[in-house]
């Protein structure tokens, strides 16, 4: 059935049994103001809200939390975040991936600072960094309890399953999209919103989907069908291509580490890395991406780690140095003590760990012994 075909009661019906569902199982998240508070006329902080969406997006519940606590705690409002170095919150975001969002997050927090808070409207909430359409209108719909339409992954697929939407691609994102806007009531669209989220992380799962404990039960086409896991009907997918590159672990004697800063802009921006060569879709040359003259041994098996766009497969090569070996320009030898503080993505940890096994660990290790040299590395996949 096409959305326009669908009646506004009808609509009006799945809202309400899904509301009715939210009351009794709404998910306690840190961020969130639940059902009964809400209804007492209690709203979410709107930092607290953003945060979460933006820390959401590309990252599941379990991973941000701990990364939301830190935030929170650290900088309890926008402003204290606005605040902020730079340096500190890409410290602080380390390890929850796609580094531009921490760039566009500290730019966010200044213009919301400087504008003396967050605008209420999902269009005015588009013009910030970092916020899409799909931010902006669950910031607004949370935040503020404004009716607006909110499809994430997990509304998505609920939404393709409840309509047995037999698009793909973007024709299927049109048609999701104007079911949910269809769908969305003007009373309490902040619970909708999280109600549905909540169905699609609890119940309407990716695999195995429990349909008989799902309160849109009856009104779901794709369980009628008996087939719910058909959808969302899924594109075809292009090949992700591997580009190759070599990484430099230079150890100090004392254990310090040397790193440099990756470029502001582009993939892993304003990150650290260990010196390196360019990634690119040929193998590099023997002594490409060496950032100074040291006996360089290769570590056993190689580091891939894979991007949404590539996958990566780095060749790692180390060497100690005595303690008189400058850092190159740009470049600073990191304390063991400081290696787990530093602005490390994940595929960096993994470079080092390659050479020098606990060194982003809790635990740091002691200081290399003199002359000690370090054995085979492992393959990290
Ligand atoms: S009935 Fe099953 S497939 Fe349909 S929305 Fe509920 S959990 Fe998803």
């Amino acid at each position: 059935m096409k959305p326009a075909e669908r009646t506004e009661g009808e609509a009006a019906d799945i809202a309400t049994r899904l509301l009715a569902w939210y009351d009794r199982h709404a998910r306690r998240l840190p961020w969130r103001v639940g059902p009964a508070e809400r209804a007492a006329g209690v709203l979410p902080d709107p930092y607290r809200v953003w945060l979460s969406e933006v820390m959401l997006q590309q990252t599941t519940v379990a991973a941000v939390r701990s990364y939301f606590d830190t935030f929170v705690r650290q900088w309890p409002t926008v402003e204290k975040l606005a605040a902020a170095a730079d340096d500190d919150v890409m410290r602080a975001w380390a390890g929850l991936g796609y580094y531009s969002r921490a760039r566009n997050l500290i730019a966010a927090a200044r213009a919301v600072a400087a504008a003396g808070g967050f605008p209420d409207q999902a269009v005015a909430l588009t013009k910030l960094p970092g916020i899409g359409r799909y931010t902006a209108s669950a910031i607004a719909a949370i935040a503020f309890d404004r009716p607006e339409a909110v499809v994430d992954g997990n509304v998505e697929r609920v939404i393709a399953r409840l309509f047995a939407i037999a698009e793909s691609g973007a024709e299927a994102k049109r048609l999701i999209l104007a079911e949910q806007e269809r769908l969305t009531p003007h009373e309490r669209p902040g619970d909708y919103a999280q109600a549905m989220m909540d169905i699609g992380a609890t119940i309407c799962t990716p695999k195995r989907p429990a349909c008989a404990l799902c309160p849109l039960n009856d009104d779901c086409e794709a369980a009628a069908e008996g087939r719910p896991e058909a959808y969302p009907v899924k594109a075809a997918r292009t090949a992700r291509p591997t580009r190759y590159g070599r990484a430099f672990v230079a150890v100090r004697e004392d254990g310090a580490i040397l790193l440099r800063r990756r470029p502001p802009k582009g993939l892993l921006g304003g990150m650290a890395e260990v010196p390196g060569s360019a990634w690119s879709g040929e193998h590099p040359g023997d002594d490409e991406g060496s950032p100074t003259k040291l006996p360089w041994r290769r570590v056993a098996g190689k580091v891939v780690h894979v991007f949404t766009h590539f996958r990566l497969e780095l060749e790692v090569l180390t060497a100690e140095a005595g303690a008189d070996v400058p850092a190159p320009d740009g470049a600073w030898w990191s304390a063991a003590e400081d290696i787990r503080g530093e602005a490390l993505p994940s595929v960096m940890k993994k470079v080092i760990e390659a050479a020098r096994p606990g060194a982003t660990l809790a635990k740091p290790p002691g200081p290399v012994p003199s002359g000690r040299r370090h054995g085979g590395g492992r393959s990290a996949a």
